[in-house]
């Protein structure tokens, strides 16, 4: 006998509103309904295990895309429903629960509730036009049910000839719908949301497929002490489709004060652009919920890859809630020192690894702890930079002995640390530095700029940056003051062009001049072009070396030649520092050139 009723809810209005909302996300109908067959399979373990209901040995979701029929079929060998359950708990619970879910949903303002959780059976509506209900309780003697509903005020409820125990939901598709009932379209969606799911979800129209598509032991559930090398790797590999190799990974495993399970991998980066790809699904229970989920997961930490299982977080909230609560708070911490342990044990243990890796997770690293004061306090020993002689030293350990306020007040600076930004643009600079024995670091992510101010900011009074070409006459010179006939010799010569004269003995006399720019004035100027300001003219000082023999020479010059040397040595150190504008590269030309026909004259 067949009834008909009237759903008490007003959900009529319902659906238009869920469809707005979560139209690019309607694919997690599948996730809800899937989801509910493993609960009834779960709800039919705990029977059995209870010694309620007989054993089942092969309980599975068989999932059925049939094109030509435009319906998908998700079915299980769970725990069925009584007409009476199909009645309260379809026709009143999932409506409700629906309406509840568009309450809230609405009062996050549209874009909340995490990984849409909660919504439950109603959502195949988002894309059926009318859903059917077999199903068969585990009760003894319990007859079959058969339930429909287009989704809006009314359902029908009544018997069927169901032989098994469980529940098939059978979606008739909307036609704007049809690629749900297509298999490659649903083993898409099944890898998305169903891949950990606790039992085998098979998809295949003929039954005779026997692998299922989900990993019902996923490796992150288990102990590390338990799991290969090549277990991670292979896991790493079927669940991101990342075919390089991962670094190396952390397996997070944690029952108090929250439970958390997971995976966290180190990704190869090769190229800067790669870095915004990374990926850390977060589930709850096994049931994925949604990717990159930053309340819960620290906005650095996206760069990895990685699973988070974690069922003590809150999903049925909105974001702004859970972005306060302080049990998310405290995963995330959790989660954040872990990244860190890692990182220090492997600095500890294979340093050689460690420097081998570093390539790939220096931007990581550094962008962590600009983003996280604590993080940085935890690993700020072991961010390693390379020396002039190519060696990889802590970066603490350029810093100098804190300068005291009485000290500083007396004119005292914290130590200058040189880096080099550009190994070929700096060259003559490294070799200056490295024929006076002094030292510098390399500095070559793009991260560094802001990273190196970041230090400054942390160690006011242990150590300033100063690029490499910043102050080659403090770093290299010699005691002794300025020479102001040379000084007079060059201002004159390069008047007009924007250049300020120093003269000083250098510890190295093989260069005539070098040109500096102060660190303040080219990190102004780089900010401007980095907000888009257009760059900004810097103006150079000209370090002319009076240890130089050429130089010391040109004093006695005639004044005509004395002119033309002080440009072209003016040239030459400017080329070391940056390319010549065309109208410098024509005058430099010149010059040589007239420099040339003067020396070969007889
Ligand atoms: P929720 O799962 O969040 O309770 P749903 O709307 O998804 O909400 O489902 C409502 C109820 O319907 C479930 O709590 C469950 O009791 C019942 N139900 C749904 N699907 C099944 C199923 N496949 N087998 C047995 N019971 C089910």
């Amino acid at each position: 006998m067949e009834k008909q009723g009237n759903i008490r809810i007003a959900s009529e209005n319902m659906m238009p509103i869920i469809k707005k909302w979560l139209y690019s996300e309607k694919d997690i109908f599948l996730r809800e309904i899937v989801a509910n067959a493993q609960d009834a399979i779960t709800k039919h373990k705990k029977l059995v295990d209870l010694g309620e209901a007989a054993a089942e040995e092969n309980y599975r979701v068989t999932v059925t895309a049939d094109p030509k029929a435009n319906t998908l079929t998700v079915e299980d060998n769970g725990i069925g429903m009584t007409e009476e359950e199909v009645e309260k708990y379809i026709t009143q619970v999932a409506f409700s629960g629906a309406a509840d879910f568009v309450d809230k949903y609405e009062k996050a303002g549209g874009d909340g509730i995490i990984g849409h959780f909660g919504l439950g059976f109603y959502s195949a509506y988002m894309v059926s036009e009318n859903i059917e209900i077999f199903t068969k309780s585990y009760k003894e003697g319990a007859a079959g049910v058969h339930w429909q509903s287009d989704g809006n005020a009314t359902y029908t409820i009544g018997d069927c000839d169901k032989e098994t125990r469980g529940t098939k939901i059978v979606m008739h598709l909307a036609a704007e719908e049809k690629e749900f009932s297509k298999e490659t379209v649903i083993r898409g969606l099944l890898r998305k949301y169903c891949s950990f799911m606790p039992y085998e979800i098979y998809l295949d129209p003929t039954g005779k497929d026997d692998k299922p598509v989900n990993d019902t032991q996923p490796l992150y559930l288990k102990q590390p002490k338990e799991c290969t090398e090549e277990a991670y790797k292979t896991f790493y590999r079927d669940t991101f489709e990342d075919f390089n190799e991962p670094l190396f990974w952390i397996h997070l495993n944690m029952e108090y004060p929250f439970r958390l399970k997971g995976i966290l991998y180190f990704p190869k980066v090769r190229k800067q652009v790669e870095l915004e790809r990374g990926k850390v699904k977060l589930y709850c229970n096994q049931v994925y919920i949604a990717d990159n989920i930053k309340e819960v997961i620290p906005e650095f930490l996206m760069l990895l890859n990685g699973v988070i299982d974690c069922p003590d977080i809150p999903l049925n909230v909105s974001r702004s809630f859970l972005q306060n609560d302080k049990q998310v708070q405290k995963i995330a911490k959790h989660i954040t020192k872990k990244v860190a342990d890692k990182l220090i044990e492997l600095y500890r243990s294979d340093k050689a690894k460690y420097e081998s890796c570093w390539q790939d997770i220096a931007t990581f690293v550094k962008f962590g702890c600009i983003k996280d004061e604590e993080f940085y306090k935890k690993v700020e020993e072991i961010i390693i930079y390379k020396d002039l002689a190519g060696e990889f030293r802590p970066v603490t350990s350029f810093f100098g002995e804190e300068v005291s306020e009485e000290d500083a007040k007396n004119g005292k600076e914290p130590q200058a640390v040189y880096y080099v930004s550009d190994a070929n643009k700096q060259a003559q600079y490294i070799k200056m530095f490295k024929d006076a024995g002094l030292d510098a670091i390399y500095c070559d992510t793009y991260i560094d700029p802001h990273f190196l101010s970041y230090l400054e900011y942390k160690n006011p009074t242990r150590v300033r940056f100063l690029r490499i070409d910043a102050d080659v006459a403090g770093a290299l010179k010699e005691e002794g003051g300025e020479d102001e006939t040379l000084k007079k010799l060059f201002e004159k010569a390069l008047e007009g062009k924007h250049v300020t004269v120093k003269t000083e003995k250098l510890k190295d006399g093989t260069v005539p001049a070098v040109v500096n720019v102060s660190e303040f004035v080219r990190r102004m100027s780089e900010m401007h072009s980095f907000y888009g300001m257009g760059e900004s003219p810097v103006d150079v000082t000209l370090v002319v070396n009076a240890a130089n023999p050429a130089v010391q020479a040109l004093k006695d010059a005639p004044e005509e030649a004395q002119g033309k040397a002080c440009e072209q040595i003016y040239y030459l150190a400017l080329m070391n520092y940056r390319p010549l504008t065309p109208e410098e590269l024509t005058a430099f030309v010149a010059t040589s050139s007239l420099l040339l026909e003067k020396y070969l004259q007889k």
